[in-house]
């Protein structure tokens, strides 16, 4: 009976938060409303509907700007460096050779299993010889300076905190990232349910195998997960093909024509009102 359905209709919707309601919820109702919905007085039925229950979030360039960490580490290790070996073949070097000193390490490994950690001892230990100094040692120590300068003033995005304390009253939150910027060091300890890094799994973002077993974290089904994170292809599109809903987080990337995310936002701050809307 459609009345009975209203009825029903209402009183569950005075049972639920104002804000947010459950996303499934709004679809459910409007076809409801048009005769094709659940029914309601089915508990079956009702528990069919997709809830988003749990939002995952990328942490690189997402939550902190790694960018700028990680040059400041490395300008930070390679002053140590350069008191530890004064000379001209130190004083000649810039971060920028040893970011590319990292990258070209990354291509020579790439599916080789190494951990960032390792890797980026690795480009330490290039970094050394290109000095003509080549110190395995010494690699391991900039390696440990870096890794204490990468995790000091970790820069939050001024968004972030806020918003994650808004969501976290109404959902899971996660972390599910190809990088290795552990929460707790980040200032955001106790903040997520589950963190899932690509490298504890050998697996990378979009691969949806990695998004299978972040849902598995959080006991729940893909269609009632959301992702997101800067990166396009890898957050908004891979969670997409992975049956999530993606949201890419452009804060201000230039807009792409290839790929088309489910939904964009430019900051965190807009987020809430997303979800409230998303079906
Ligand atoms: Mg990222």
């Amino acid at each position: 009976m459609n009345d009975t359905l209203a009825d029903t209709d209402f009183r569950r919707a005075r049972y639920l938060p104002s804000w947010p309601r459950p996303l499934g919820y709004r679809n459910a109702r409007l076809s409801a409303e048009a005769g094709a919905g659940p029914d309601w007085e089915s508990p079956t039925s009702w528990q069919t509907v997709p809830v988003i229950e749990a939002i995952f979030f990328d942490g690189d360039q997402t939550l902190w700007d790694f960018e700028t960490l990680m040059r400041r580490a490395l300008a930070r290790t390679l002053a140590e460096l350069r008191a530890l070996r004064p000379g001209d073949a130190t004083s000649g070097l810039n971060v920028e050779d040893m970011i590319f000193d990292r990258t070209v390490v990354a291509a020579e490994l790439n599916g080789t299993g190494v951990t960032l950690e390792a890797l980026r001892q690795a480009a330490f230990a290039r970094t050394l010889e290109r000095t003509g100094k080549p110190d395995p040692a010494m690699a391991s120590q900039l390696n440990e300076r870096y890794l204490h300068w990468r995790f000091i003033d970790v820069p939050l995005y001024p968004d972030v905190l806020p918003a994650l304390a808004l969501l976290g009253e109404r959902y899971q939150l996660g972390l599910l990232s190809n990088g290795n910027g552990y929460p707790e060091r980040s200032g955001l300890a106790g903040v997520f349910s589950a963190v899932v890094f690509s490298e504890q799994h050998g697996i990378e973002k979009p691969d949806r195998r990695l998004f299978n077993i972040a849902a598995a974290e959080v006991g729940l089904r893909a269609d009632q997960l959301v992702m997101v994170g800067d990166s396009l292809p890898n957050d908004a599109q891979g969670a997409c093909d992975a049956g999530w809903q993606g949201v890419w987080l452009n804060r201000g990337q230039q807009s792409p024509t290839e790929l088309s995310a489910t939904h964009a936002i430019t900051s965190l701050e807009d987020l809430p009102a997303l979800l409230e809307r998303l079906t």
